[in-house]
């Protein structure tokens, strides 16, 4: 029987229905341990990393978890990890995590969106089948991987999308990886944009920052101001900005800042199409990275890494940029 290791680190899933709301109680990641059946699937074991809402975990917090993680999957009698987590930032930490952990070892994470006594509640579900997925041999080499609702989806590539809803978590304009169903866990597809960036250290000083119509760049100016290395921005469409942006955009990048943009278009890429001041082919032309994650806190998460590793901004640009990962991955080979 294969042995897989539960990291709890709170959310829902490890809430209750209190007289004030929701809320985390001291024992809700000790009943996930409780669940009836679970060792009928795996011999479970359980690491107990944190017990907070997940709108409370920081780069510090997935950095000291990635590491945690790390020392598990580098056990021999560990076959694999399911961590369990507040959906509000899980995409975040699947992502910090599969960009971080060197391993072909299976890492799936989970959540639950109705707490333990809430009608319907689909955490113990989704915990049994992030077990059966942690075990199937599909998941080898698929990277950290998001299971909830029976779907499986890969840590780049996944968003929670619904508030409220169960089936909240989606890949838009990719699809799920695979499904858990009655018989076993089926992989269609494998996510083949992955890479492992190895880092002593991240920096958590970037800002994601939003554009939006008549934006004057106050926002940008701020973070300069205040020594952010990195700042993640959402643009429009294609990868445009208004043209009241341009004198910020380049103050920051001539304080050697990394600017990475990405579209807040949650399908396609951003790519220097538009010349016009402002335009995604303008922006690129004066040092603005363009990305390749579909979401600003994506891109963030990557960028936290990278410039743990290096602030060399070339160097940087040749992690986020679609065309130059496609090379380095070639030379590789
Ligand atoms: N607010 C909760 C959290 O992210 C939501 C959840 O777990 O579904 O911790």
């Amino acid at each position: 029987m294969k042995k897989v290791i539960i990291v709890t680190t709170g959310g829902t899933i490890a809430m209750k229905k209190q007289p004030a709301g929701v809320d985390i109680t001291p024992e809700g990641n000790q009943e996930i341990m409780e669940l009836e059946g679970l060792a009928d699937f795996a011999e479970v074991g359980m690491f107990e990393f944190a017990n907070i809402p997940s709108p409370y975990m920081s780069p510090q917090l997935m950095w000291q978890l990635s590491q945690r993680i790390q020392e598990l999957v580098d056990r021999d009698d560990v076959d694999g990890v399911v961590v369990t987590h507040g959906t509000d930032t899980l995409e975040e930490t699947a992502y910090f995590l599969d960009i971080t952990v060197l391993t072909k070892k299976p890492i799936v994470l989970t959540a639950a969106m109705r707490n333990i006594n809430e009608l319907g509640t689909d955490g113990p579900r989704n915990i049994f089948s992030s077990i059966r997925v942690a075990c199937s041999s599909q998941a080898i080499g698929a990277g950290a991987v998001v299971c909830l609702n029976d779907e499986i989806h890969a840590a780049r590539e996944v968003n929670k999308t619904y508030t409220s809803n169960v089936a909240t978590f989606e890949s838009p304009g990719f699809g799920p990886l695979g499904i858990v169903d009655e018989d076993g866990v089926f992989f269609f597809r494998k996510s083949t944009v992955r890479y492992h960036i190895p880092t002593s250290k991240i920096e958590s000083h970037v800002a994601l920052l939003k554009t939006y119509t008549g934006d004057l760049g106050e926002f940008i100016d701020d973070a300069v101001e205040r020594g952010y290395k990195g700042i993640v921005l959402e643009g429009f469409g294609r990868g445009n900005v208004p043209e009241t942006i341009i004198d910020s955009l380049k103050r920051a990048i001539d304080h050697q800042i990394a600017v990475v943009l990405v579209s807040r278009s949650y399908k396609g890429r951003v790519l220097d199409i538009y010349s016009y001041e402002g335009g995604g082919a303008y922006l690129k032309k004066m040092g603005v990275i363009l990305a390749h994650e579909q979401t600003g806190q994506k891109a963030r998460i990557k960028l936290m890494v990278v410039l743990g590793k290096t602030s060399d901004i070339e160097e940087i640009r040749s992690y986020f940029e679609m065309a130059n990962y496609f090379k380095m991955s070639e030379s590789e080979q």
